[in-house]
């Protein structure tokens, strides 16, 4: 294994480790929740790490904030479009994810 793989590899752990302690984080800090949802964002950037859509849904797609449906963002479905709405109640940017 070369050492740009093994260093992926090991962002790829820091990013689920964060991911997890997120979620024990929001209940009693939501500064430190958005701090460690940043550097999980930075880590999956810089090493180029897929991130799948129930972690991609928790960045606003406009200001780049962690957003948490409930807390400050809002999830509508949509009968018209048969979409799923996510609005940001930061910059109130709302976005639409497609239902097949
Ligand atoms: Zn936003």
């Amino acid at each position: 294994m070369n050492i740009k793989k093994k260093k992926r590899q090991i962002a790829e752990n820091r990013v689920d480790y964060l991911s997890s302690e997120i979620e024990k984080s929001l209940k009693h800090n939501h500064n430190l929740a958005e701090i460690q949802a940043k550097q999980a964002r930075d880590f999956s950037k810089k090493f180029n790490i897929k991130s799948g859509f129930s972690q991609r849904m928790l960045f606003c797609h406009k200001c780049k904030r962690f957003i948490v449906p409930g807390f400050n963002s809002r999830i509508r479905l949509s009968k018209i479009r048969k979409s799923i709405n996510i609005t940001c109640l930061h910059c109130g940017f709302t976005y639409r994810k497609m239902r097949i």
